[in-house]
């Protein structure tokens, strides 16, 4: 497709895909091809939206930067574009603390944050004043600062714990963080300091608030790749199993944390998500989405143009694509 007919719209399925898609061919059919169909399908809306400028770090990313993976349960990983590259994961982090502290302490965490889907901007306050510093949803900032806070007592060393798991996890001993991204949230990072205060105001933060920043500042700015992540999301496809083979939680915390993502993982876009792909998603502000197809894979993409909820428009463009190919959607 020509740059002058390259419209927000995906192009469509070609007829061949879905003759297969119709006779329940997904089975047999080729990852890697599907990912290709599909890079080639989004190329027109790659370097659309606006990158994350909020700190410096980030608005110096490469808008033109498109990577997807896609990670299978039976140990294949299959990628195209920069799915090596490592980017700024942001809040596709929240889907792991919360997974962390979920396994290490029950259902007791929802008694200080909701799982309703909050239709408001990730780092709104206004609601959090309404609801009397309990957030709404684990996934918008003042929930995941919760989370964080809740990890940190349980473990210790939050930030730690969370690098150690995506290491084992995506098998890859180098991810890291980022120090110059942790330094610019921690110098910009004013509102999450205020949603985190006003919390502690109402007695829903055990720790030091500073302390608290600090480790979410950290887990924002860890470096991952597509095929890192797509890895490192397995749990959720193999029902709460670990890349070892031993559990990190039942079938059912992994089904509730998937269906969190479904219904708040891309923020106040989660309603449009889910009618556009039909998966398990969450998104950062680093143009990261990572998606689960339950028992099957788990997927990421990653362009760092984002749309005015926050969310990459060339991610959710490649997801759509891949779930219209395929049929793998949750409904
Ligand atoms: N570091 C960002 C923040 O806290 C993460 C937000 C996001 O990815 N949506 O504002």
């Amino acid at each position: 497709m020509g740059k002058s007919d390259a419209g927000v719209k995906v192009p469509r399925v070609a007829a061949g895909h879905a003759i297969l898609r119709r006779r329940g061919a997904h089975r047999a059919m080729k990852y890697a091809d599907v990912l290709n169909d599909v890079l080639e399908a989004v190329r027109p809306v790659i370097g659309r939206g606006r990158i994350a400028t909020y700190i410096p770090a980030l608005a110096a990313v490469d808008p033109h930067r498109f990577g997807l993976a896609l990670a299978t349960v039976d140990g294949e990983v299959f990628g195209v574009g920069d799915c090596e590259v490592p980017f700024s994961i942001q809040s596709i982090s929240k889907v792991f603390t919360l997974s962390l502290v979920l396994a290490r302490d029950g259902e007791s965490v929802w008694r200080r944050v909701g799982r309703e889907p909050s239709g408001n901007p990730f780092n709104s306050l206004v609601q959090l004043e309404v609801e009397h510093g309990v957030p709404r949803n684990p996934f918008i900032n003042a929930g995941a600062l919760v989370v964080t806070d809740r990890l940190q007592a349980l473990t210790g060393n939050a930030r730690e714990t969370l690098r150690a798991f995506l290491r084992a996890e995506s098998g890859n001993p180098a991810v890291d963080f980022d120090t110059v991204v942790a330094a610019s949230e921690a110098e910009y990072g004013h509102r999450n300091a205020a949603l985190a205060h006003f919390m502690a105001s109402y007695g829903n933060i055990e720790n030091p608030v500073g302390s608290v920043l600090e480790a979410y500042f950290w887990q924002c700015s860890l470096a991952m790749s597509c095929t890192d992540l797509a890895r490192a999301g397995l749990f959720l496809a193999r029902h709460g199993l670990l890349a070892d083979g031993s559990r990190l939680f039942s079938r059912s915390e992994a089904k509730r944390v998937n269906a969190v993502m479904l219904t708040c993982g891309t923020y106040d876009a989660a309603g449009e998500f889910a009618y556009r792909v039909g998966l398990p998603g969450k998104s950062g502000v680093g143009g990261g989405i990572l998606a689960v197809v339950p028992g099957r894979c788990a997927l990421c993409a990653w362009s760092p143009g984002l749309d005015e909820k926050g969310n990459s428009v060339a991610g959710v463009a490649a997801l759509d694509h891949f779930t219209t190919l395929t049929g793998l959607s949750v409904f």
